[in-house]
């Protein structure tokens, strides 16, 4: 029997997310001889450089290759000098969610042992959370949309009882193999049902959609409070679900409790098709230099391989999903590296020959 081959489009893109991609790349090639697994990577063009070479940034016969892979990785986008002629930046990730329906957006956190934590409380080690953001309406709906009058501009948020049912789901399956993994299993809706009547229509669906899942817990909040409550104790929250903007805006959030962009991996999954990427951008300012922390990156391949295997049946993937995380971890325990962005010397090289080395 031959070697089970996985295809992955990669779509490495601008400024760091060509640096951290290759470095991802290195540790997934040096994971599949583990995995007894072969990955076949193709990568394929798109972005704000290649908007300026071609006139796109994000072609057809890329999302092609997208749609025919078994999963996309993706690097950043976005450069601030480049411009589409009505003035907006080229963001081909919010292109490719709508284009491939990659409606949930799962950002897990968690603290590692070994990194300078942002949080002198003494519960600041036991973050394990993953906010699922809603990605293809909400606030952002309004993308592209927006009515500017004379001396007023508006932007719609909408909210669907279907886009809303799957996204709730998402987040109830995931709290359901969390549970089985031993973790709390409990889900916290976060809205702003005290304002918006948008809001109290997302809160019912997601009653609705609890209703099937009675063995998970669930919580309501509104955001501002999970705001305060995400730096006061966010060692008690399990899994959130929340709106496109304001999962756009917790994410951030939650990647500080732990240190910031560079240790944020993340995936946007649809019901057919899955795209992983580090949740920082392009970071023009240290491009080029060789200083990126790649780990966002490397996680993002890590949760490739166990999306991967839930959906292929092949534990052997969860199996070196869960070794490139005790790589990265033992690199940092043994203070093997410590990242630019946590005050270290660390460059993306040196990471990427520590995590291989515990490989
Ligand atoms: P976007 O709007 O696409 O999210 P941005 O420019 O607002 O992009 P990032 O590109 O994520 O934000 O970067 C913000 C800053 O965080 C960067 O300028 C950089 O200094 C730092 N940063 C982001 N990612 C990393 C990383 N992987 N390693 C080190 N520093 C990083």
């Amino acid at each position: 029997m031959g070697t089970t081959t996985y295809s992955v489009a990669v779509l490495p893109g601008d400024g760091i997310g060509r640096e951290v991609m290759a470095a991802a790349l290195v540790v997934l090639r040096a994971a599949q001889s583990r995995m007894g697994r072969e990955f076949r990577l193709a990568e394929h063009p798109a972005g704000a450089q290649h908007y300026l070479d071609s006139g796109e940034s994000l072609p057809e016969t890329t999302l092609d290759a997208c749609r025919a892979a078994d999963a996309i990785l993706f690097g950043a986008m976005g450069l601030p000098h480049v411009r589409k002629p009505d003035g907006t930046e080229i963001i081909p990730q919010l292109d490719i969610r709508f284009a491939l329906d990659l409606y949930a957006g799962v950002r897990p956190i968690r603290s590692w042992r070994g990194l300078p934590s942002p949080l002198s409380h003494a519960r600041g080690s036991d973050i394990d959370l993953v906010l699922v953001r809603e990605s293809t309406e909400g606030l952002f709906y309004a993308r592209g949309r927006g009515v500017v009058e004379a001396d007023a501009a508006y932007d719609t948020m909408k909210i669907t009882r279907a886009g809303t049912a799957r996204v709730c789901d998402f987040a109830f399956e995931l709290a359901r193999q969390r549970k089985a993994q031993g973790r709390p299993g409990h889900v916290t809706n976060v809205d702003k049902a005290n304002v918006f009547a948008s809001m109290a229509f997302w809160r019912q669906v997601f009653e609705d959609r609890a209703k099937g899942f009675p063995e998970i817990g669930t919580t309501h909040a509104y955001v501002d409070a999970m705001a305060l409550n995400l730096v006061m104790k966010p060692w008690e929250y399990d899994v959130l679900v929340t709106e496109n903007m304001f999962g756009d805006i917790l994410s951030d959030l939650i990647a500080a409790l732990v240190g910031g962009m560079g240790m944020a991996p993340s995936a946007d999954i649809g019901d057919r098709y899955a795209l992983f990427q580090p949740a920082h951008g392009t970071a023009p300012d240290i491009a080029g230099k060789g200083i990126a922390n790649p780990s966002a990156m490397i996680l993002s391949v890590a949760m490739m391989l166990d999306w991967l295997s839930v959906r292929h049946g092949d534990a052997a993937l969860a199996d070196g999903a869960r070794a490139i995380e005790r790589a990265l971890q033992g690199a940092f325990s043994d203070k093997a590296v410590l990242p630019r962005d946590f005050g270290g010397a660390s460059g993306t090289d040196d990471v990427v020959r520590a995590v291989v080395e515990r490989l």
